[in-house]
């Protein structure tokens, strides 16, 4: 049943600040407001007025640097709303051909990029696993299931909702994890450009998989070929895979979570291929590249968000540049890495510039062949550039 939205106040903006607003900016700080009206709670909806009283939209509203999370900028919402956002968020993704017979597992909403800042949603193969970031999307959470089942009808098997670890703290207690409808059990399997994964999103790191990494995953293939290739915080080994796929000599995994390259290998084998002379290893990275002077034709680099918020950013810079310069030391001339960034905090040209850094320190030759980002299920709103957190380099090391 589709619920009416109900506005529980309103958010009266300063002489001025209803210009990013009006030009789709989905945040509205606390600077920014000059008078609030009703009795606002945490995760309520509020109306957006300039301070002429013009509406401007609607949003979920919450104490805090961001104050109002904006979700429609036309009107205020009706009870289709969730319906509508979802189809949309559809629409894009069938513009860019994802699903399709060989790719049945995507980001169906990305926040910002899909006007739904706070929410995170990934379908995989029929099921939704719905991740909140804020407390309007937490109480929303049965709205946006009925939504999704509006849009996939039968073809919607489960949803899964985790945000046990994304949620402001005070809102975590009292709540687990849970299935909003049907139950799956993990792990279940998906197909990503033809390749099988098997994916565990109750266990599992974030919603499961990185789906994010599709398109540089199949960039990989066509680098791999016939060489030795080192795939490094490989998770659930996506990245290992396309290597294998495209006949690499061998490849090799690692990752620091036991779990995770037990995952891997259970891949490499439904893929067909043989996890013992493709070895994985459950190591940390740095150390596992000490000895391995001139091994690998081709390094993968995907680590974790070395940073997370601003002040960390310096530390993660120099943990992005000793990983790099490490890479850049021990591959063999004529190699290929590809390296990663996800910190949201690290913006393309600080990535840039941190591997020139690495590659003077390592003391080798080395031209830049692709730059690379996230893929078209994680879309950035024009107005709102910090969304395009995920950038990669391709690097050919003479
Ligand atoms: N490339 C992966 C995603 C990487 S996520 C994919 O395509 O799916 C980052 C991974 O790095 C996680 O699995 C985490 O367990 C691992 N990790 C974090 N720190 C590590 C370290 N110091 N050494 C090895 N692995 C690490």
């Amino acid at each position: 049943m589709l619920n009416l939205i109900y506005m529980q106040g309103k958010i009266i903006l300063k002489k001025g600040k209803e210009y990013s607003i009006e030009r789709f900016h989905p945040w509205i700080f606390s600077g920014a407001i000059q008078e609030t009206v009703g009795d606002l709670t945490d995760g309520c909806w509020v109306e957006v007025l300039s301070h002429r009283n013009k509406h401007l939209g609607a949003g979920h509203y919450q104490k805090g640097s961001i104050t109002v999370r904006m979700l429609s900028f036309d009107g205020i919402p009706s009870s289709d709303f969730w319906t509508k956002k979802i189809h949309r968020a559809l629409q894009l993704r069938k513009s860019a051909g994802i699903p399709s017979d060989s790719t049945n597992a995507f980001r169906l909403i990305h926040g910002e990029g899909d006007g739904l800042p706070g929410l995170i949603i990934d379908v995989y193969n029929g099921i939704a696993v719905v991740q909140a970031h804020s407390v309007g999307m937490h109480i929303d959470r049965n709205n946006i299931v009925e939504g999704l089942k509006q849009n996939f009808q039968e073809n919607l098997k489960a949803v899964y909702y985790k945000s046990q670890t994304t949620l402001p703290g005070k809102d975590r207690e009292n709540f687990s994890d849970e299935y909003l409808l049907g139950m799956s059990g993990v792990p279940h399997l998906i197909h990503e450009n033809g390749n099988r994964f098997l994916v565990d999103w109750e266990e599992g790191q974030k919603t499961g998989f990185f789906l994010d990494q599709r398109d540089n995953r199949k960039l990989l293939s066509t680098y791999s070929t016939g060489k030795r290739v080192l795939n490094t915080f490989c998770y659930s080994g996506g990245f290992s895979i396309y290597a294998l796929v495209a006949q690499a000599e061998l490849v090799h995994s690692v990752d620091a979570s036991e779990k995770a390259i037990s995952l891997t290998r259970k891949n490499i084998e439904l893929n067909g291929f043989n996890a013992v002379a493709n070895a994985c290893f459950a190591e940390d990275v740095f150390d596992f590249m000490k000895d391995k002077q001139n091994m690998y034709d081709v390094i993968v680099l995907d680590p974790p968000a070395f940073a997370k918020h601003r002040d960390a950013r310096h530390q993660a810079v120099k943990g992005y540049q000793r990983l790099n310069v490490e890479a850049m030391k021990i591959i063999r001339a004529g190699g290929i890495i590809f390296t990663f960034s996800c910190s949201q905090v690290v913006d393309k040209k600080l990535f840039y510039d941190t591997i020139v850094s690495a590659a003077i320190q390592a003391g080798r030759q080395i031209k830049v062949l692709h730059q690379l980002s996230q893929a078209p299920d994680h879309p950035v709103s024009i107005f709102h550039p910090e969304g395009e957190y995920l950038k990669g380099l391709v690097l050919y090391v003479e």
